[in-house]
């Protein structure tokens, strides 16, 4: 079993990918500069002798002591308020970042696999998005810090690839829920679970006809294992290709948290993608992977998890 760094590994993914590599006995060695990540994340790894946490922020360096044999990139802000907030940490952990992890990787002669995302399609006018289709992105919109940031950092996994022969991964991370979302993260599950369970309106934005997928988190790390395991190095889509609106995931949660809220209208965010569901026939190819939890099953985990939040 190796020594695996996870940058970003006290946010939502990082954490659950941290715990996973734990119960594969690999050694674990996670830096979060904690902007959007959160030691409670990870407070209960302390006691276990494989895990190491480092605050640093990795826009200014990677430094690791010792034997690396992996390098998970997985540090960035990741919702849409966290990046419109944090514009210029997300436009560098994107670039400099991910340029820091490369160069550790290289010293290191450790593998490394990057955090990439669907939105890279931006608002795809392709449907559904297969890795082959290069995107439909404004760079300049209140998304693109975020877009153009992880496009760059694909680019340069490549490059480090080509040149310096690094065994990289990319992995295209689609819309991905469970527990340890924040709840004021100002994405969909956090802000319609959290206005249901309280029986406030819940805030569609736009007319609600846009589409989202919904991969459950447990179903996503395994899919992040997988692609750990294989020397492949052409970008991976992982999500759930169940595809919903936005009105009808209200619809559900409303449903299943049996709440009393209705639904409020709000303007739609600019250059919010307007559909969005991933081809997962590569994955299913190279990985022998697809997501096995229902949005219903996967939803029951995640009020739990709200409801107890809630009552802290
Ligand atoms: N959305 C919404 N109400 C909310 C939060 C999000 O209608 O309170 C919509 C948002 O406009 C988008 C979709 O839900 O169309 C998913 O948004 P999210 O912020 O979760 O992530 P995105 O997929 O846009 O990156």
């Amino acid at each position: 079993m190796g020594r695996c760094v996870v940058t970003g590994g006290a946010g939502f993914l990082g954490s659950h990918l941290t715990e996973k590599l734990l119960r594969e006995k690999h050694e674990v060695v996670v830096l979060d500069n904690l902007i959007t990540g959160s030691l409670r994340n990870i407070e209960h790894l302390g006691g276990n002798p494989l895990f190491l946490f480092k605050k640093e922020n990795v826009s200014e360096a990677v430094l690791v002591d010792g034997q690396v044999d992996f390098i998970f990139h997985f540090a960035s802000p990741a919702s849409p308020i966290d990046y419109l907030e944090f514009p210029i940490p997300t436009l560098k952990v994107g670039a400099m970042g991910t340029h820091n992890a490369l160069g550790a990787a290289k010293v290191k002669k450790a593998g490394f696999l990057l955090a990439s995302t669907s939105e890279v399609y931006g608002d795809p006018l392709e449907h559904p998005q297969k890795e082959t289709y290069w995107g439909n992105v404004n760079p300049i919109g209140p998304r693109g810090v975020y877009d153009e940031a992880k496009r760059y950092a694909e680019s340069i996994t490549m490059a480090y690839h080509r040149c310096h022969k690094i065994p990289t991964r990319i992995a295209r991370i689609f819309n991905t829920y469970g527990p340890r979302m924040r709840l004021k993260d100002g994405r969909i599950v956090p802000n319609f679970l959290s206005q249901a369970l309280r029986g406030e309106d819940l805030t569609v934005y736009g007319n609600g006809l846009q589409t989202r997928s919904f991969c459950f988190v447990d179903d996503l790390i395994e899919g992040i294992y997988a692609l750990f395991q294989k020397d492949f190095h052409d970008p991976v889509n992982l999500g759930n290709p169940t595809e919903l609106t936005v009105l009808e995931f209200a619809e559900t949660i409303i449903r299943m948290t049996k709440s009393s809220s209705k639904i409020k209208y709000f303007s739609l965010p600019e250059d919010d993608p307007k559909v969005r569901k991933p081809d997962i026939q590569r994955a299913e190819k190279v990985l022998g992977w697809r997501p096995k939890t229902s949005l219903e099953e996967g939803l029951e985990k995640t009020i739990y998890y709200f409801k107890k939040e809630m009552r802290q």
